[in-house]
């Protein structure tokens, strides 16, 4: 009997071995289904930093609605002009993207790092090697692991894989990592059997996120037209 689409209860019979092979047939196949993402989203080097705070736990929809409002008072033309700014006028400003009471001291903790370690010259901050930036980044309060790490690739175009919680879903549908796993597990997979290539990074954490938003949902997957089925066979547990 034919088995039912993935869903809750299904497990992978073997584990991928999560070696560059499979991860590299995997980019294929979602390449070729997709085509190139050109990511990210942004004009400048800043309003990339600003829209990966703005962009923790929500949509990039909500974020973009932000973004334009920042826009609009020449906010995105300079750390400095958002530094200006009182923190209740930022607030205002991107309250579309959610949580503004905190994204707002996030964005502010950044600024403050750019303008007193880089004087906000982020031209100076892109000739800082990049495990040195990346762990003044992550020094910063509001300033996670993901959000880090998409500062590096998309804004300073250094070669650090970006996981979120589609990369754990999909991989660990597949069976080459637990969704439990710790960040840097996830990611040492990825950058241990990968070329330490920023383009490649790039491109394939967005075909990810594409993946995770149309196809790969939390409930109800949409294996049967997903470019990623038959990579493995799955069985039903229960
Ligand atoms: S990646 Fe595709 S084939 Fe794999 S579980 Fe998700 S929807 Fe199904």
């Amino acid at each position: 009997m034919q088995a039912p689409l993935f869903s809750e209860g299904w497990h992978a019979v073997n584990n991928m071995l999560p070696n560059s092979r499979n991860l590299t047939k995997i980019y294929d196949r979602l390449y070729g289904f997709y085509g190139p993402q050109h990511w990210w989203p942004g004009d400048t080097r800043f309003e990339i930093m600003v829209g990966a705070i703005l962009t923790q736990n929500t949509a990039w929809s909500n974020v973009e609605k932000a973004i334009r409002n920042l826009k609009e008072k020449g906010a995105l033309s300079s750390p400095r002009k958002i530094k200006d700014m009182p923190k209740r006028d930022l607030a205002r400003l991107i309250r579309p993207s959610g949580y503004y009471n905190i994204k707002s001291g996030r964005l502010k903790n950044l600024i403050n790092f750019l303008i007193s370690r880089y004087e906000g010259d982020l031209n100076r901050a892109a000739k800082r090697a990049g495990d040195c930036l990346r762990e003044e980044l992550l020094g910063v309060n509001g300033v996670g692991k993901e959000t880090c790490d998409s500062i590096l690739l998309y804004a300073f175009k250094r070669p650090f894989f970006v996981v979120d919680a589609y990369t754990k879903r999909i991989f660990s549908r597949h069976g080459f990592v637990k969704e439990a796993d710790a960040y840097d597990r996830v990611q040492e997979i990825f950058m241990n059997n990968l070329p330490r290539d920023h383009e490649l990074y790039n491109e394939y954490h967005a075909l990810i996120v594409r993946l995770g938003k149309e196809l790969c949902r939390k409930r109800n997957p949409k294996c049967g037209v997903c470019p990623l089925n038959g990579i493995q066979r799955k069985i039903r547990t229960f």
